[in-house]
């Protein structure tokens, strides 16, 4: 039965993605219920995005961006000299707008 081989092959692809959204969890990089009582504090008194703001748009951010990617480093993901507050919209085109930075 050539169509049992078929459809053999698409649950272990599916499955495989599962796993590894499961590894890659929020909760186990670092954003854990501490990092969001500390994210509430600092977006309290760092209400505005600061690229929104370079620009003259007053914006609110939701978003704290690490400016060094932390990668993992705890020492990088607490110091909070590494920390820009920055809305959504920032914060998802930030790696395009690196690259186009010079337009
Ligand atoms: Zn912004």
């Amino acid at each position: 039965m050539p169509k049992a081989i078929k459809t053999l092959n698409k649950p272990k692809g599916i499955g495989n993605k599962v796993k590894l959204g499961q590894r890659q969890s929020a909760h186990q990089r670092g954003y854990n219920s501490k990092w969001q009582k500390a994210r509430k504090a600092y977006l309290a008194s760092n209400p505005l995005c600061v690229f929104c703001k370079a620009k003259g748009i007053i914006k609110s951010a939701t978003v704290i961006d690490h400016i060094i990617p932390h990668k993992g480093d705890m020492r990088l993901f607490w110091d909070k000299s590494n920390w820009q507050p920055l809305c959504k919209r920032c914060h998802d085109s930030d790696k395009q707008r690196a690259e186009k930075r010079n337009k």
